[in-house]
């Protein structure tokens, strides 16, 4: 069997006292692209925290590639681009620099660029469509742009995990096309995505499953929601009780068969 690059147990986190997710399974293949989806303040991004290790998890068990968190050091395996990337703006960093920097964790300390570090970088920039622009100041970019420097980062430690908070999030349209084109590439070598976004766009068709947060709970976890989904998923998505016709499904069920009912707290076996 293969390893899993995340797999999440029981976990539930609390910030000031305040439980902010409760119950939470999530186990993501490998090579898989997720869409973690659900209304503002639902948790999506308290839960991107937590597997990566920025948020401590109060309960639960989180293993990435199987090894228990704690134990877990592999972290240029992992790619991250946290939500809004305004902290680009402003600094007088090049492009070339901000890229470089997602090389850190994968040089000796204090050692040069390799060439092999220069190569990445490149690719990187190649991926995202920005090769042209490596000595723009990241300042002159676009807000989408910056997102996709944002991105090019992360890409550029050659990551097979990535985590992206929103990375559509006040981006225009052909922005949001070309940063779909780079998740296709990284998708088809391979690489494991989850993809907070509140809406997909033209993200949608690299979606190979959907999981839906609603009040710091897992209330869906199954094949693709897109835009065009029915009106009872549009009612899942924007945090709507969902009121099923007598003859869709057993009154009972708010959710996918095979997860959990949000108040039973059982474990879940995840997805196929
Ligand atoms: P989403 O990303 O789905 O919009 P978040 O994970 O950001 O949701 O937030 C989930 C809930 O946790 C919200 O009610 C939010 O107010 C709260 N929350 C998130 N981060 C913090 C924080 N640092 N301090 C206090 N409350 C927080
Ligand atoms: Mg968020």
């Amino acid at each position: 069997m293969q390893v899993r690059p995340v797999h999440l147990t029981g976990g539930s986190v609390a910030i000031a006292g305040r439980p902010i997710l409760r119950g939470i399974d999530l186990a993501v293949s490998a090579g898989e692209f997720v869409a973690l989806m659900g209304a503002n303040g639902s948790g999506k991004s308290t839960l991107v925290r937590a597997l990566t290790g920025l948020r401590p998890l109060g309960h639960g068990e989180l293993r990435l590639f199987g090894t228990p968190f704690a134990q877990f050091h592999d972290w240029q395996r992992i790619g991250f681009v946290p939500q809004r990337p305004g902290a680009a703006s402003g600094v007088p960093a090049s492009v070339w620099e901000v890229v470089a920097a997602g090389r850190l964790t994968r040089r000796r300390l204090l050692r040069p660029m390799s060439r092999e570090d220069r190569a990445a970088i490149h690719e990187a920039l190649e991926v995202v469509g920005l090769a042209d622009r490596a000595r723009d100041g990241v300042s002159t970019l676009s807000g989408g742009q910056q997102q996709r420097v944002l991105i090019a980062r992360a890409l550029a430690g050659r990551p097979d995990l990535f985590f992206l908070d929103e990375p559509t999030a006040g981006v225009d349209l052909a922005n949001q096309r070309a940063l779909a084109a780079s998740l296709g590439e990284l998708k088809s070598r391979g690489a494991t995505v989850v993809l907070v976004a509140h809406e997909l766009g033209p993200l949608a068709p690299l979606v190979d499953r959907s999981v839906v947060m609603r009040g710091g709970r897992i209330v869906y976890d199954g094949p693709p929601l897109g835009d065009h989904a029915g009106p009872a998923d549009v009612d899942l998505l924007h945090g709507h009780h969902h009121a099923h016709g007598v003859h869709d499904a057993p009154p009972h069920r708010d959710h996918a068969p095979h997860v959990a009912a949000p108040l039973d707290g059982g474990p879940t076996e995840g997805h196929p």
